[in-house]
């Protein structure tokens, strides 16, 4: 039986605090998730609601900033070099700021992240017709502009384009990662179970 994992932890977080008798089953999809990465776990919490999105977010920028940072001592595997000396502050508190902040609020303003969206014609059977969302090209995902981007790092665009545009994409990409890596270890948890 195929478990929607995002699914069942959402429930769990709902409900718990509410019901008394939730029951082993909730005990051990939370138990489950206390196994995954830190951050993952964070981005997990805030999205479902189990804690403030306050209080959340600046535990998961720092979390990120702090993984930005160790990737650049460690391997420089993102290339980070001259370009992290950026003027005005702290590049990657901004750049982990935005992340997050992205990453929260990822869904298309359009479709509502639903990817298909229907459009009213009375000549189909059903009232309307089904369209593939051009805004966001149907990935159910908000679409930035640089300059929204640029202007939020501090950044002219023409720098942020250059060297910053391909690691806010690398990091919000980082951050999906870990969100299928909770989703993966909560999974493993459950399985004995499920
Ligand atoms: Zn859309």
């Amino acid at each position: 039986m195929k478990v929607d994992v995002r699914e069942r932890v959402a429930v769990a977080m709902s409900v718990r605090g509410q019901l008394d008798d939730g029951g082993a089953d909730m005990e051990t999809t939370i138990g489950a998730l206390a196994v995954a990465d830190e951050l993952g776990r964070v981005l997990w919490r805030i999205r479902y609601g189990e804690i403030s999105r306050a209080s959340g977010f600046d535990r998961a920028v720092s979390l990120l900033v702090k993984r930005l940072r160790s990737q650049k001592r460690s391997r420089n595997q993102w290339g980070w070099g001259a370009a992290a000396r950026a003027p005005g502050g702290d590049i990657f508190v901004k750049l982990g700021t935005r992340v997050v902040w992205e990453w929260l609020g990822d869904r298309c303003g359009e479709c509502h992240g639903m990817i298909v969206s229907g459009l009213p014609d009375e000549s189909h059977p059903l009232g309307e017709r089904a369209y593939c969302c051009a805004h966001c090209h149907g990935t159910g995902r908000r679409r930035y502009p640089d300059a929204e981007r640029a202007c939020a790092l501090g950044l002219s665009l023409v720098t942020y384009r250059e060297h910053w545009a391909p690691r806010l994409l690398a990091a919000l990409a980082l951050l999906d990662s870990f969100d299928g890596s909770v989703e993966t270890t909560v999974r493993a948890q459950l399985s004995p179970v499920a």
